[in-house]
C-alpha cells in the first residue's frame, strides 16, 4: 500500500464534469489500496479572472490582498472536489494550506515553503479519509497568521512538498497533457513524450517546461528524492517520471531553500581556447566543433559572443590534457577559414592554459534578478578578473585564472552561504540519460550588447548590479573573447539576453551607469534555440551536431552560450522554428506517434 500524493491542475478541474471524472480516479486509487492526498489548484482559468477583477479596481493592488484574492480559488477547487468525492462514497476532507500546517516566509504573492506540519493530515488519512489540500496557499508563521501565496503555478510546488513532508511513495502531478515533450508540439508536431527525464536537465528546461511544472517543485523533488510523475488526467498513460539520484538527508524545516544558490563548483583543470576573428556566417561553428569531435576531444564551455564587422570569436574550454589535440585542430582549420572568401581578417588561435571554471548553481536564481550581478561583484572586490562567462536557467560561470582559483572558491562560498559542491553532473547516479533529451525555442528575449567594456575586475559587477537593482532578470549572459585596446585600456563586449518587455527599462538603466564602457546595442530579433541532456558531459560531438543542423539550414549563430548540459544558441528570430525543427529532427527526436495536445 503506498502513500501517494496526486495534483490536479486548472484544467482537470476546469468544471463540475471534469471534478467528477477526477473524482472517481481519486476513488479508484484509494480502493486500490492506497492513501491518498490531493492537491488542487483553482478551477479553470479562476486565478486569471481574479486578477482582471483586482486589475479593474487598481493598477497597484497591495500583494496582501492579491494573496487574499487569489487563494480563494482553490478554495472552491477542495470544497466541489471533496463534494464529489463524498458523493460516490468515499470518504473525504478538504483543508486550506492554513489548516496542513504549509508554513511560509512572510513574503506576499511569491512565499517559499519553510515547513509543513503533517499530524492533522496523518490524523485524517488514519481514519481512511481522502484528504483533499488547497494548492498554491499557506500561512506566515508569524503572530499574525498571514493568508501567503507561493507564485503563478505554485500547486506544483505545495504537492511536491506535501509529498516529501509526509514521505509519500511517489507524487503524480496531473495535467491536459500526457507529460513533458521533446520539444513545444505547437511548433514540431513531431514532438514526443518522453518517458523520463532527469531534475536537472527539467530544470535547465524551464522555459519549455515551465508551464508544465513548476520550477519550484523539481527542485524540491530533487532535493529531497521524491519521485515524480507527470500524466494526464485523462488516460492511463503512465506519463513522463522526473528523476533524481538518492539525495543527501536532509532536514525538513526551511523545506524550500530560501537560498538562491545551493552549490559552487570548481574546475581547475581547464584551458582555454580562443579562435579570432573567424568568418561570421552559417557553418564555421559546425566545422570547427565538428573537426574537434572527430578527434574524440569534449569541450566543456563554448562561448560566442555578439559579431563585430563580419567576423565573430569563438572561445572553449577543454579538460587540459586533451588540449594539445583541440589546439592542433583550431590550428589546422584556422588557415581555411581564412581563406573563405567573406573573410577579410585573419583568424587566429589563441591558447591559454593557466585557467579555471568556478560555476554558481540553483534552481533559485530562477526569476531571481541579481544573483549574477552578486558573483561578479563577489569577485570584483576580490581582486578576481573575469575572463570568460557563461550562464544558464540555473547555473552562472566564470573563467579566471588559474591562481585566483582558490580565492575564488572561498569568496563566493562565503558571499553565498554554501559549500563546494562536488561536481553534480560527475557523480550523477542518472548516468543513463542520453546526450540531448529536449529542445527549446525561446522567441520572447532580446539581446543587449555593450560595446567595450573595460576589462577590469568590477565592470561585469556594476552592469549586472544596476540591472538588478532595476529588478531585470537577466538571462544567457556571454562575456567576449576579443579585447581591443582603447586609449590603452584593453576592452570587452558583454552581452546578455532580457525579456522583450524589459529592454527598455534595461538600456535606461545602463546609460545611466554610462563609465566603463562605450555604447548600449539592442537587437530584439532574436530566437534562443537550447539543447539539454545530463548525457552531453563527457561525450564528444554533441555541440557539432547541434551547430550542423543549423548550417544545414543555413542559420547564422549570433551567440552560443553552454552549461555542462545545455548549449544554447541565438539566431535570427525569423530562423527560431526552423532552427529548432532542424535541431528536433538533428538529434532523432521525434516521435513515431504524434501526440495529442489540447488546444
Ligand atoms: N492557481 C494558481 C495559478 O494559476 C496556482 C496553480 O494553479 O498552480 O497560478
Ligand atoms: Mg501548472
Amino acid at each position: 500500500m503506498a502513500l501517494i500524493v496526486q495534483k490536479y491542475g486548472g484544467t482537470s478541474v476546469g468544471s463540475v464534469e471534469r471534478i467528477q471524472t477526477v473524482a472517481q480516479r481519486i476513488h479508484r486509487t484509494v480502493q486500490q489500496g492506497n492513501t491518498v492526498v490531493v492537491v488542487v489548484s483553482a478551477m479553470g482559468k479562476t486565478t486569471d479572472t481574479l486578477v482582471s477583477l483586482a486589475q479593474e479596481i487598481t493598477a497597484n493592488p497591495s500583494r496582501r490582498e492579491m494573496d487574499m484574492l487569489l487563494s480563494t480559488g482553490e478554495q472552491v477547487t477542495i470544497a466541489l472536489m471533496t463534494m464529489a468525492l463524498q458523493e460516490i462514497g468515499q470518504a473525504a476532507i478538504s483543508l486550506t494550506g492554513a489548516q496542513v500546517g504549509i508554513v511560509t516566509e512572510a513574503e506576499h504573492s511569491r512565499a517559499r515553503i519553510l515547513s509543513i506540519k503533517p499530524d492533522r493530515i496523518k490524523r485524517h488519512l488514519d481514519k481512511a479519509e481522502v484528504v483533499v489540500v488547497a494548492g498554491f496557499q499557506g500561512i506566515s508563521s508569524v503572530e499574525d497568521l498571514e493568508i501567503t501565496t507561493l507564485g503563478r503555478g505554485g500547486s506544483d510546488t505545495s504537492a511536491v512538498a506535501l509529498a516529501a513532508s509526509l514521505k509519500a511513495s511517489f507524487c503524480e502531478i496531473y495535467t491536459d497533457v500526457p507529460g513533458i515533450l521533446t520539444t513545444d508540439p505547437r511548433l514540431v508536431p513531431e514532438a514526443r513524450l518522453m518517458e523520463e527525464i532527469t531534475c536537472d536537465e527539467m530544470l535547465e528546461l524551464a522555459s519549455l517546461g515551465a508551464k508544465v511544472l513548476h520550477p519550484r517543485a523539481v527542485e524540491i523533488a530533487r532535493n529531497y528524492g521524491v519521485p515524480l510523475v507527470v500524466r494526464s488526467s485523462w488516460s492511463e498513460a503512465p506519463g513522463t517520471r522526473v528523476i533524481s539520484p538518492i539525495p543527501k538527508p536532509r532536514s525538513l524545516e526551511g523545506l524550500e531553500l530560501t537560498k538562491a544558490v545551493d552549490g559552487v563548483e570548481f574546475d581547475r583543470d581547464q584551458a582555454k581556447i580562443a579562435l579570432l576573428r573567424v568568418p561570421d556566417h552559417p557553418g564555421i561553428a559546425a566545422r570547427l566543433f565538428g573537426e574537434i569531435a572527430h578527434q574524440q576531444v569534449d569541450v566543456d564551455l563554448i562561448i560566442q559572443s555578439i559579431h563585430e564587422g563580419n567576423s565573430n570569436d569563438i572561445a572553449f574550454t577543454v579538460i587540459k590534457n586533451v588540449l594539445s589535440k583541440a589546439e592542433a585542430v583550431a590550428e589546422a582549420i584556422a588557415p581555411a577559414l581564412r581563406s573563405t572568401p567573406s573573410n577579410v581578417t585573419e583568424a587566429e588561435v589563441m591558447v591559454e592554459t593557466g585557467v579555471a571554471k568556478i560555476s554558481i548553481a540553483g534552481a533559485g536564481m530562477i526569476g531571481r534578478p541579481g544573483i549574477a550581478a552578486k558573483m561578479f561583484k563577489t569577485l570584483a572586490q576580490a581582486n578576481i578578473n573575469i575572463e570568460m562567462i557563461s550562464t544558464s536557467e540555473v547555473k552562472v560561470s566564470c573563467v579566471v585564472a588559474k591562481e585566483d582559483g582558490d580565492r575564488a572558491i572561498a569568496v563566493l562560498c562565503e558571499a553565498f552561504n554554501v559549500q563546494l559542491s562536488p561536481n553534480p553532473v560527475a557523480t550523477n547516479a542518472v548516468a543513463m540519460s542520453p546526450p540531448v533529451r529536449g529542445v527549446a525555442l525561446d522567441m520572447k528575449q532580446a539581446q543587449i550588447a555593450i560595446r567595450h567594456v573595460k576589462d577590469k575586475p568590477g565592470m561585469a559587477a556594476s552592469i549586472f548590479g544596476v540591472l538588478a537593482d532595476n529588478n531585470i532578470s537577466v538571462d544567457t549572459i556571454i562575456q567576449s573573447q576579443r579585447c581591443r585596446i582603447l586609449a590603452g585600456m584593453p576592452t570587452r563586449d558583454i552581452a546578455f539576453t532580457v525579456a522583450q518587455g524589459e529592454v527598455e527599462a534595461a538600456c535606461t538603466a545602463l546609460n545611466r551607469l554610462a563609465d566603463g564602457f562605450d555604447e548600449v546595442i539592442v537587437d530584439d530579433d532574436i530566437a534562443k534555440v537550447s539543447i539539454v541532456g545530463a548525457g552531453m558531459v563527457g561525450q564528444p560531438g554533441v555541440a557539432a551536431k547541434f551547430f550542423t543542423a543549423l548550417a544545414q539550414e543555413k542559420i547564422n549563430i549570433k551567440m552560443i552560450a553552454t552549461s555542462e548540459i545545455k548549449i544554447s544558441c541565438v539566431v535570427p528570430k525569423e530562423e527560431g522554428v526552423k532552427a529548432l525543427k532542424a535541431v528536433h529532427h538533428g538529434f532523432e527526436l521525434a516521435g513515431i506517434e504524434t501526440v495529442e495536445v489540447p488546444a
